[in-house]
């Protein structure tokens, strides 16, 4: 064997047994299935889906879009697209990321938010990357499509994370409590990836609740969560605090109806993260089609190549 070759599969071998590639990767795959396990009860009421299917815990695809099974949505392929822009620039770039938004709109998806039609809709009119700030309308389009964010600057200050994060988000959702609560689901993965506890996450849920009262998760149970980002957060909060592993996380989160497939999305992403690939059910990634979970699984190690965690670890 020649050296060259040599150092070309201690590298395929040292990638194979990262085990923060094999979060990340989970990290992706778990949004995929929490956005198609959900998709089948979104819009539906928690006693709607307890009549129908006493607890849905299966990927069966339906639901009001009337999915194939394994069938992801929007939540996924946002993700890929902005995950696609940025291995294209190497960067999180505005332009690149509305251009990246306006080209999967165009491929006619199977489902679009209002806010997030609206946004590239007035990015092709105008050119501009920013939407207008709007006080009261802090959905969670932003949110639901962060993972590539969280993987790129994996590493970087919290400063950088949040600017490179509202770069993306603001090309359709330009509203402080959407990138308070962004910021903190990327720092949740990104405290995943790199093996923090419970404690730690909590911590950063505190620290969000603290700053913004609006995502205090403590109260009353969250059923029906609509797309309202302090809605959707206080629902994924209660799930993983109030769960140990990531099925019955997503479970729980999902038979909450509302925006189930965002809930579900949002909080596979954490939960892939926190938990491994090992938790991830062959039950339901099986079920994924075959390029969404390629693509996935091609974009979790790419992006993280390409973020300062492992170009310094590249250097030294
Ligand atoms: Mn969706
Ligand atoms: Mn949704």
């Amino acid at each position: 064997m020649f050296v060259s070759d040599l150092r070309i599969e201690a590298a395929r071998l040292t990638a194979h047994s990262d085990p923060i590639e094999q979060r990340a990767i989970a990290a992706y795959l778990g949004l995929a299935v929490g956005d198609a396990l959900g998709a089948t009860v979104e819009f539906m009421t928690p006693s709607e889906i307890r009549a129908q299917y006493r607890e849905h815990r299966d990927i069966r695809g339906g639901g009001w879009l009337n999915l194939r099974r394994g069938r992801v949505t929007d939540d996924t392929e946002m993700a890929l697209a902005l995950g696609r822009s940025i291995l294209e620039t190497g960067a999180v770039d505005a332009r690149a990321a509305a251009d990246a938004f306006s080209e999967w709109m165009r491929s006619k998806p199977v489902d679009i938010g209002n806010t997030v039609r609206r946004g590239i809709v007035a990015y092709r009119r105008t050119g501009s990357t920013e939407s207008p700030v709007r006080e009261f309308d802090a959905g969670n389009g932003a949110c639901m499509r962060c993972l590539p964010v969280a993987l790129v600057t994996l590493g970087a200050e919290v400063s950088a994370v949040d600017a490179a994060n509202q770069r993306q988000a603001h090309v359709t959702h330009n509203n402080p409590t959407s990138d308070a609560g962004t910021l903190c689901v990327i720092q949740m993965v990104q405290t995943g990836l790199l093996g923090g506890n419970r404690q730690d996450l909590k911590r950063l849920a505190t620290a969000l609740v603290a700053a913004n009262p609006i995502f205090a998760y403590d109260r009353k149970r969250v059923e029906n969560p609509g797309g309202f980002i302090g809605d959707t957060l206080r629902a994924v909060f209660q799930s993983l605090f109030a769960t140990e592993d990531l099925e019955s996380a997503l479970i729980d989160v999902v038979n909450r109806g509302g925006d189930a497939d965002t809930t579900g999305a949002i909080l596979g992403m954490i939960t892939g993260a926190f938990y491994g690939a090992d938790a991830l059910p062959a039950r339901w990634t099986r079920h994924l089609e075959p390029t969404t979970h390629h693509d996935c699984v091609s974009q979790a190690r790419n992006l993280l190549k390409r973020s300062p965690a492992y170009r310094a670890r590249a250097v030294s």
